[in-house]
């Protein structure tokens, strides 16, 4: 037996509280193993795993198809730089912009790198395209958003414990209040150097908050209206998660193509991340078309790693997987069983008030403040009952188990959460 092999799971905490920067709070389990979904831990016990790794697992764990693509480009050829052509880039770059309805993408690595990509590129637009005078242009951001960790992004967020410190911040961006048209109308009117508007199709982190049904369909139509380039970041919500193949296509309901097409509040500059590799590399892309991407020239932006050959047979595989496997219909129903069944037990129910979300990106909401440690506890003793979760804040929890799981698997998943819950009624 190997030395690893001997430890414990407390050692192995031990180790990262040593050893490891404290900038994460994980439950208290250690993993070793998963297949599709579900995830084992280092003694051996199962768990449903209803975090998919923030929405990045959607095809489940080790998906045979994106492993076998990951280890068969690993042993040919990994990384060339862009300085040189590789021979899995052009066919995935094709692939991914038929598959979405885009002229172009820009290939990156991390979900916080794809959106620095998309303000970058808005704002060159602005410039040379729009006509915004020099460093003048404004970018309009959601109160509550969650884009990622750099110091730009972090600069807009209204999370305190992710900025504080961190300063001095990036300019040029105005917050306003998510789900608001009126509000985005208001900027959009008495500003004339307005280049984007940035917004989350549903705001993952802030607690799975869904905006009324026609939101982003006229927050698209004025963005249209006054020039602005409507920028939607789908790292969270994209790529079936929400039981479409984008949370922007709305509730579709014909059956063969809602997969495919993005069919109503069509985004400028789409950003994707986490499940575009079904979580086994790090990948993210920015989709334009050429009236926007072609603001790009060589040596104005990049990234070592983006577009690497292993990324790209990856996410080729991980997208097929998404068709061949119907996980957005998948998601679409099992979202609906999900709500309906939590529902059913929410009416009497003294610990949790409500359930919302789309497809299978849920969250139930507890009966107790932000700031109680109750949804922690709750998390806990799932954990102990077999499923693993995380709280969003201190009454929110996240229900986003992998889109490949069946009724069956959703049923015991649902049981076993109720029962959860049950343990916590006063
Ligand atoms: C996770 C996430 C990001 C950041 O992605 P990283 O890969 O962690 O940098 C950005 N936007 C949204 C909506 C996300 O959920």
């Amino acid at each position: 037996m190997s030395v690893l092999e001997k430890i414990n799971a407390e050692a192995i905490i031990a180790l990262e509280n040593k050893y490891g920067a404290h900038n994460y709070h994980p439950l208290p389990v250690v993993l070793s193993r998963g297949e599709g979904v579900y995830v084992w831990d280092v003694d051996g016990k199962k768990y449903y795993d209803f975090l998919s790794a923030y929405s990045a697992v959607n095809q489940g764990h080790c998906h045979p198809k994106i492993v076998g693509a990951m280890v068969k480009q690993a042993q040919s050829l990994t990384l060339t730089s862009r300085a040189f052509y590789n021979d899995q880039l052009g066919p995935y770059e094709e692939y991914l912009t038929k598959y979405f309805g885009f002229d172009k993408v820009l290939p990156m690595n991390t979900g916080a790198e794809a959106v620095e990509t998309a303000l970058k590129l808005c704002r060159k637009w602005a410039y040379e395209v729009k006509g915004i005078a020099e460093y003048e242009a404004q970018i309009i951001v959601c109160d509550g958003n969650f884009h990622g960790r750099t110091t730009t992004i972090i600069s807009f967020s209204n999370d305190e414990n992710a900025r504080k410190n961190f300063g001095p911040y990036t300019e040029g961006f105005i917050k306003i209040p998510y789900d608001s048209i009126e509000a985005l109308e208001k900027v959009l009117q008495s500003d004339k150097n307005i280049a984007g508007f940035l917004v989350e199709p549903i705001q993952g982190e802030a607690g799975v908050y869904t905006p009324a049904d026609d939101y982003l369909m006229r927050a698209k139509a004025l963005c249209n209206t006054y020039n602005v380039l409507f920028i939607a970041d789908e790292i969270q919500t994209g790529i079936a998660r929400t039981g479409s193949l984008l949370a922007v296509c709305g509730d579709c309901t014909c059956e063969n193509h809602c997969e495919k097409q993005v069919t109503y509040a069509t985004p400028d500059i789409l950003i994707l991340g986490k499940a575009l590799s079904g979580g086994a590399y790090p990948v993210s892309a920015v989709l334009a078309n050429d009236a926007v991407m072609n603001v790009i020239k060589p040596g104005q932006h990049g990234s070592t790693f983006g577009g690497n050959p292993i990324a790209a047979a990856v996410a080729v595989a991980a997208l097929e997987v998404v068709e061949e496997e119907h996980l957005a219909q998948n998601a679409r129903v099992l979202g609906k069983l999900f709500r309906s069944k939590l529902n059913e037990y929410i009416k009497t129910s003294s610990i949790a008030h409500l359930v919302r979300g789309k497809g299978l990106l849920n969250a139930v909401v507890i009966n107790d403040t932000e700031e109680s440690d109750t949804a922690w506890n709750i998390c806990m003793a799932l954990r102990d009952n077999g499923l693993l979760a995380k709280p969003t804040h201190g009454n929110i929890i996240r229900f986003a188990p992998p889109l490949v799981m069946n009724e069956a698997q959703l049923l015991d998943c649902v049981a076993i959460i109720i029962k959860t819950l049950k343990q916590f009624e006063k």
